[in-house]
């Protein structure tokens, strides 16, 4: 089973992947945070991804797509979060998994208004050790600013700050949004209300993926 989780930065598709992965066994496969990681190392992938980062931009297709071609079909039962993001990508996906009798199962689309994603990126903090994700008032830390899970002190994206915020909303309407369409005509998208709380939303996620078993 694979699914693709697709919307805009901060719509919460991050946070319904890992609690989804945890219950359900999924393998839980992030771009950004595969080629945050990679930054992080100076790997010669991050060098080179850097400064799109950065500035909001998206990473040119033939990087990413090797990237994610050399983890996907290891797995069973996986969820590809914030990939694809533009068509080539997703067409290099289908004709992927295609060469080996698979295909992307159903894709999930987290629909949001611009000012919800605004308050949720600028109060999102990450673990800059374990990745853990946390947001100052919708789903804060037990103790401020210090990850529950391993006791780093939690920081900010570089790139959850105002101005980059609005340049990767542009990017997504114009690269990204019309992958809705790509993947209604293959009659594979399930759109849920990605305003809900996390609970709530995570209620509607399950239902969606386990009438599909
Ligand atoms: P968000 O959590 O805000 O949706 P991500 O963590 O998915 O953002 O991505 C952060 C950055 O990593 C993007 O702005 C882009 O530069 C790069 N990136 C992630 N996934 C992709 C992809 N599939 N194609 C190109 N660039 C990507
Ligand atoms: P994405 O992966 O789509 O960029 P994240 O899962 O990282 O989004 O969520 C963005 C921010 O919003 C994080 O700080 C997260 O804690 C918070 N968040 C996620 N889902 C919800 C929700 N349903 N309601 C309120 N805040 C949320």
């Amino acid at each position: 089973m694979i699914l693709v989780f697709l919307g805009p930065p901060g719509a919460g598709k991050g946070t319904q992947a890992k609690m989804l992965s945890e219950e359900l066994g999924f393998k839980h496969i992030s771009t950004g945070d595969m080629l945050r990681e990679a930054v992080k190392n100076a790997t010669p992938l991050g060098l080179k991804a850097k400064e799109y980062m950065d500035r909001g931009d998206l990473v040119p297709d033939d990087l990413v797509i090797a990237m994610v071609e050399q983890v996907v079909l290891k797995e069973k039962k996986v969820i590809l979060d914030g990939f694809p993001r533009t068509i080539a990508q997703a067409t290099s996906l289908d004709s992927m998994l295609k060469k080996h009798g698979r295909e992307v199962n159903k894709v999930i689309l987290f629909e949001i208004d611009d000012e919800v994603i605004v308050d949720r990126l600028t109060g999102r903090r990450i673990c800059p050790n374990c990745g853990a994700v946390y947001h100052l008032k919708f789903s804060p830390p037990k103790e401020d600013q210090i990850c529950d899970i391993c006791g780093t002190k939690l920081i900010q994206r570089q790139d959850d700050t105002e101005e980059v915020i609005r340049r990767r909303l542009e990017v997504y309407r114009r690269q990204t949004a019309e992958l809705i369409d790509f993947y209604k005509r293959q009659n594979k998208l399930i759109s849920l209300d990605a305003q809900k709380s996390i609970e709530e939303l995570y209620k509607d996620l399950k239902k969606a993926v386990e009438d599909e078993y």
